[in-house]
C-alpha cells in the first residue's frame, strides 16, 4: 500500500489548501466516498508554490458526483469529469481510473493511448499518472498524504522521476516529454537520467499528437513563468527539432532569436509578478519575424505594401496552425497586434490620434517596444509614442511631423 505521511512530516499548513477543495472532499466523504486533492496542487503545496487549481479524485462515478453537488456538470473531453462550482471557484472532480492494458484498439500504431476512460482503484489511478511527484493524494480531513511512488522523497531530493518505464510512458503519450521539461523547470527539479535519456530519440513521436493538445501544452509551457528556462532545456534535450514548426522557427532563426528571447523574458517577468499575459501577444511575438520575412518577399515580388502584410499574416498563421491549433480567438488577437505595427510609423496628421484610440493600442505599443529592445527598430520611435500618449493636447500638436 501507499506510505501515509502525516502533517507533522509533510508540513503543508491547512490554511494554504483551498476551502472550496476541502468542502468538496468533505462532502464526498460524508456521502461514503473517498475524496482527495490530487496531482499538481499537492506537489505545488509541498514545494511551497501556490497551486493554480485544485483537482479532486474520488471513487464516486461522475453521475454520483453530479448528484451530490447542485452546481455541477459532467463534461467529457478525453474522459468524463465533473466540474463543481463552489462560490466563484471551479473544482475538477475525476473518478479513479486505470490505464487500460495497451491493446490494438486502445493505442495507435505508435503505441499512443487513444482511450483511457476505464474506472479503476486508487492504486491504479496512481500508477497511470506521469511522475512520482504527481501521484500524491492529500486528505484534507486527516491532513495525511497517501504517497504511492515515493513522490515526497523525490521532491525533497529534487528529482523528477517517471512512474514505470519512461520509454513506454513516452510512447503512450509523447506530451509527457514536454511535461517533463516544463515541470522540471517550474519546480527546479532535475529530470531523472532514465527519463531524460530517451527524449532525444523519441522526440519525433510528437508528430502524432493532435494539434489542439499540443497547443494547450505549449501554452502552459510558455505561460509557466519559466519559458526561457523551458525552451533552453528543450533545445538541450533535442526536443525542439521537428517537434513543432513554431519551435524551430523560434530557436533557429538568427534574425528573430533576440526578439523571441526578449519577449519570453518579458513574459516570464509578468507571470512572476502576477500580471496578466495574453496568449495572443505571446504568439504574435513568436511569429513576428516569420511575418516580416514573408512580407518582405511579397513586397520584393511587387505586391502592394498593405495587402501584402495581411496576406503574410494569414499565410504564417495557417502554416503554424497545421501543427499547432491556434484558436480562432487567439488568431484574431495576434492579427490585431500585427496590423497595428505599420501604423506606428505615421507621425503626421490625424493618424497618431486615431491610433491612440485603438482598443489594442497598449498591446501594440508593448510589442513595438520589444521590437526596439531586440534592435529591429529605433528606440526613439517607441519613446516618441510614449511621450505622445502622455502629453497634453497642445504638446501633441507640436510633436507631429510635417505630412509627407
Ligand atoms: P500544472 O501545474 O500545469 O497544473 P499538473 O501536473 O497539475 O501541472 P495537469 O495537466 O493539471 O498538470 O494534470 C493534473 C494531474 O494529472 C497531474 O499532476 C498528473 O498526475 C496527471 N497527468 C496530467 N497529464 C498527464 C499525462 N500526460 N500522463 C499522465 N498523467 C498525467
Ligand atoms: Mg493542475
Amino acid at each position: 500500500g501507499p506510505a501515509l505521511i502525516p502533517a507533522e512530516i509533510h508540513g503543508i499548513p491547512i490554511e494554504r489548501v483551498s476551502p472550496a477543495a476541502r468542502k468538496v472532499c468533505a462532502a464526498l466523504q460524508d456521502a461514503g466516498f473517498k475524496g482527495f486533492i490530487v496531482g499538481g496542487a499537492v506537489r505545488d503545496l509541498l514545494a511551497d508554490l501556490t497551486p493554480k487549481d485544485f483537482d479532486i479524485a474520488t471513487n464516486a462515478t461522475p453521475e454520483e458526483v453530479r448528484r451530490l453537488f447542485r452546481r455541477s456538470r459532467i463534461i467529457g473531453r478525453r474522459f468524463k469529469i465533473v466540474h463543481v462550482m463552489i462560490g466563484a471557484e471551479m473544482m475538477e472532480v475525476s473518478t479513479f481510473r486505470s490505464a487500460r492494458e495497451a491493446d490494438a484498439s486502445s493505442t495507435d500504431e505508435h503505441g499512443r493511448i487513444l482511450h483511457d476512460n476505464v474506472f479503476g482503484s486508487q492504486e491504479e489511478d496512481a500508477l497511470r499518472r506521469d511522475f512520482t511527484v504527481n501521484a500524491l493524494y492529500y486528505d484534507p480531513t486527516t491532513e495525511q498524504i497517501l504517497d504511492y511512488h515515493h513522490g515526497v522523497a523525490d521532491l525533497q531530493q529534487k528529482t523528477l522521476r517517471m512512474i514505470g518505464d519512461p520509454k513506454v510512458r513516452y510512447r503512450e503519450d509523447p506530451v509527457r516529454m514536454l511535461r517533463a521539461v516544463r515541470l522540471g523547470a517550474k519546480l527546479g527539479l532535475t529530470i531523472d537520467p532514465a527519463a531524460s535519456r530517451p527524449i532525444r530519440e523519441m522526440a519525433s513521436l510528437m508528430d502524432n499528437v493532435p494539434a489542439a493538445r499540443l497547443f494547450d501544452e505549449m501554452l502552459k509551457l510558455l505561460l509557466s513563468g519559466h519559458a526561457v528556462k523551458c525552451l533552453k532545456q528543450l533545445r538541450e534535450e533535442g526536443l525542439h527539432h521537428g517537434l513543432l514548426p513554431l519551435l524551430d522557427v523560434i530557436l533557429e532563426q538568427p534574425m528573430g532569436e533576440r526578439f523571441v528571447w526578449a519577449s519570453l523574458e518579458n513574459t516570464d517577468e509578468r507571470v512572476r509578478e502576477g500580471k496578466p499575459v495574453s496568449p495572443g501577444f505571446l504568439f504574435a511575438t513568436l511569429l513576428w519575424h516569420e511575418v516580416l520575412a514573408n512580407w518582405e518577399a511579397r513586397k520584393a515580388r511587387g505586391e502592394h505594401t498593405h495587402p501584402a502584410l495581411f496576406e503574410a499574416m494569414d499565410e504564417v498563421l495557417s502554416v503554424q496552425g497545421e501543427k499547432l491549433a491556434i484558436t480562432r480567438r487567439i488568431a484574431g488577437d495576434i492579427k490585431d497586434i500585427w496590423a497595428l505595427q505599420p501604423r506606428f510609423e505615421k507621425r503626421a496628421g490625424k493618424a497618431p490620434f486615431r491610433l491612440l484610440e485603438q482598443p489594442r493600442y497598449r498591446a501594440g505599443w508593448d510589442f513595438l517596444r520589444l521590437r526596439a529592445i531586440s534592435g529591429e527598430i529605433d528606440m526613439a520611435q517607441v519613446e516618441w509614442w510614449n511621450e505622445f500618449a502622455h502629453a497634453g493636447g497642445n504638446t501633441r500638436e507640436g510633436m507631429l511631423t510635417e505630412p509627407e
